[in-house]
């Protein structure tokens, strides 16, 4: 299945260092940063260093090592923010994909929020 990556998109920016983020934590195969207009005291967003442009499109056409690579970054997120549930609190983790899940940017990203408690998801 092929999904258009658009390479103007604000995150492939931001990966080409054409615009500043605040990076939290990186690796080889990802990056997470603070989200500019955050939701939570604590909201990062992690994203892949390849071009993908959604949870589906990721999930199906990255490699072992990419989707590895995130994972640990998310779980080095948690850890670092102070959100996992071994600092006994807890997050929600929510990727927004195209037209019905209101997705702005479209390069696949994951918003890892907390930092206080939340309510039931709505809509
Ligand atoms: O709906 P979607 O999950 O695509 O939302 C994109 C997110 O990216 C928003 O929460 C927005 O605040 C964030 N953003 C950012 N830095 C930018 C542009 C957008 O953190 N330069």
């Amino acid at each position: 299945m092929a999904f258009d990556y658009d390479d103007s998109n604000i995150f492939a920016r931001i990966l080409r260092g054409e615009i500043p983020n605040d990076t939290v934590a990186e690796n080889d195969h990802a990056l997470a940063f603070r989200d500019i207009a955050p939701k939570t005291p604590s909201h990062v967003l992690v994203i892949p260093k390849g071009r993908y442009v959604s949870l589906d499109d990721f999930a199906a056409n990255a490699s072992a090592e990419e989707i590895a690579g995130f994972m640990r970054l998310c779980a080095e997120v948690c850890a670092r923010e102070g959100i996992g549930l071994e600092a006994g609190q807890g997050f929600r983790a929510i990727s927004n994909a195209g037209p019905h899940g209101v997705q702005e940017v479209p390069h696949f990203h994951l918003h890892i929020m907390g930092g206080r408690p939340m309510g039931p998801m709505v809509s």
